[in-house]
């Protein structure tokens, strides 16, 4: 038997591969076409499953690997060599995948066999326990207690650490404009990955997309981690130079600095060249040899990773096919070019999209808070935005991009959502030092000069009142929308078309 390798398993240690004589890869090309992904995206997978592909076989293992156009090609291929080859391969978290591959095989004359992914931190099963026969909306915070009983981690005598489950409370702190982290680690390519970065950059524009996908100009060199070795080092220096301070910081945004504490992992997670459960140990262990590590930046981190990252997948799974088009707010508008460009004067817009611009990423506030915040209040049907930030982001992957896309950011369905994540310029304000040096006013909603955020905030309120106006999260925002007048809601609904002609014609 063989163990088929896919390219978000690229662990060595977990799943049937640990234990593998010969391991089956295919590399399958017309993938990287089928929207206008990202150079450092395609890079950081097509040169880790290569690496890895090495690392196996300078450890002794056979690896049969295939570079062709699409899986349906990589399998012709392996059965003309191995006919009635037996197969085994970890689950795929994305919806459809797993049955797809097994008809593949089965086509050829094969077998594949579908086993547990184990580069997860729960169960299936364990979802189905904690989620029992209950509806949603499903509650992360219950199923995140629940994985924190589970695993045990930042559990003392089946009672949290530090006596609460949760410290978000303490972590929306701004920490002034002035303040700096170290820089990220960045890492040199070699030939392997150097090769891999060429052909992505000039494949930029050559998309099987109809109308082709326009290109991700002038991103920096790509830096990001494609070994084990890689990924372990930027662990470790997430852990020594930048947790402390990851948690009161998590939410700011600044202008200058693209990176704050982040842990910049999710690339490396996604792919399996980390494993959650050794990422959260390696935390946990830090913070004892570092005892100036507060509770809040360990707790935060590992709510990250334990909850949210393992809540997204099981209500991907349970949302799934649906959940890819779920536009219960009946958004239509077409995704505004500056998404793409970011040419705009709004400040934080342009900011954030460069930044993906240049490196495929952008944090967690930055996604939720001015990008899918933006596309929401100004009304861009949901599967356009996931679309997008499936082919812009190092760690996009649909069963991770269409929940916090779809459902967190654009309140698709009310899987998991209980409100949508709708916001004026005051949060932004209030988080980031975007507004300052703006040429719109944060303090304006009507009339020239006003800020997007804020008219097209008020007037995705009133648009939507008939879907939300009973929803009883929203009951204050509501009745300061009851408060304006008339003669106020008119200038709003202008101002929002004027903002609107402006996207449309790239002058935003
Ligand atoms: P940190 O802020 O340092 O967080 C630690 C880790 O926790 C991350 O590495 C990630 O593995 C995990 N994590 C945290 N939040 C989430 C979450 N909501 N869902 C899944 N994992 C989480 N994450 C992706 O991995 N891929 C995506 O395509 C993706 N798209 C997103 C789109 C939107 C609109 C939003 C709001 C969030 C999205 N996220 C996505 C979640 C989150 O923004 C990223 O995981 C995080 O920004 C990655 O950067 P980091 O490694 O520096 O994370």
């Amino acid at each position: 038997m063989a163990v088929l390798v896919l390219g978000d398993q690229l662990h060595p240690a977990y799943g049937p591969v640990a234990d593998a004589d010969r391991v089956v890869m295919i590399e399958a090309t017309a993938f990287a076409r089928r929207r206008a992904y990202h150079p450092h995206k395609l890079t950081l997978v097509f040169a880790a499953m290569r690496q890895f592909r090495d690392r196996l076989r300078e450890s002794g293992t056979t690896v049969d690997y295939y570079r062709c156009e699409t899986f349906a090609d990589g399998f012709d291929a392996h059965f003309e060599s191995y006919p009635d080859d037996d197969l085994v391969v970890m689950e795929s978290p994305s919806y459809g995948t797993s049955d797809r591959l097994q008809s593949l095989v089965e086509e050829r004359g094969g077998t594949l066999e579908v086993v547990e992914n184990d580069l997860f931190l729960s169960t299936r099963e364990q979802w189905d326990e904690h989620a029992g026969d209950g509806d949603p909306p499903y509650r992360h915070e219950n199923f995140y207690r629940y994985m924190r009983r589970e695993t045990g981690y930042l559990m003392v005598d089946g009672d949290p650490v530090g006596g609460e489950w949760n410290y978000d409370d303490e972590n929306q702190q701004f920490p002034g404009e002035e303040y700096e982290t170290p820089d990220p680690p960045r890492y040199e390519m070699d030939a392997t990955t150097r090769e891999v970065w060429e052909w992505a950059r000039n494949l930029s524009g050559s998309y099987d997309t109809d109308p082709p996908g326009p290109e991700w100009a002038d991103p920096e060199p790509f830096f990001w981690p494609t070994t084990r070795e890689q990924a372990l080092d930027a662990l470790d220096t997430f852990v020594d130079e930048r947790l402390a301070e990851f948690g009161p910081y998590q939410d700011a945004m600044l202008d200058d600095e693209w990176s704050l504490n982040h842990a910049l992992l999710s690339g490396a997670i996604n792919v399996g060249l980390l494993h959650p459960a050794e990422v959260i140990e390696a935390v946990i262990e830090g913070a004892r040899e570092q005892p100036d590590t507060p509770l809040n930046s360990v707790e935060g981190f590992v709510r990250q990773l334990l909850g949210w990252r393992e809540f997204m997948r099981h209500t991907y799974r349970e949302g799934m096919p649906e959940l890819a088009s779920a536009n219960q707010l009946d958004a239509t508008e077409d995704l505004p070019e500056a998404f793409w460009t970011g040419e705009t004067d709004m400040r934080c817009l342009s900011d954030v999209v460069d930044g993906v611009r240049k490196r495929g990423y952008s944090h967690h506030i930055e996604r939720l808070m001015i990008l899918s915040n933006f596309a929401l209040i100004y009304g861009v049907e949901p599967a356009q935005l996931n679309d997008w930030f499936h082919a812009g982001y190092v760690d996009a992957y649909h069963w991770v991009t269409t929940p916090n896309v779809v459902e967190m950011g654009s309140f698709g369905r009310g899987i998991f959502a209980t409100k949508p994540y709708a916001s004026s310029a005051n949060y932004v304000n209030k988080m980031s030092d975007y507004c300052g040096d703006c040429d719109y006013y944060h303090t304006k909603a009507t009339g020239e000069g006003a800020c997007p955020f804020n008219t097209l905030y008020w007037e995705f309120l009133d648009r939507n009142e008939d879907s939300l106006g009973d929803n009883h999260r929203m009951g204050l925002v509501y009745s300061h929308l009851e408060n304006k007048d008339d003669e106020e809601m008119a200038a709003i609904r202008e101002r929002a078309s004027e903002v609107r002609s402006m996207a449309e014609s790239m002058e935003l």
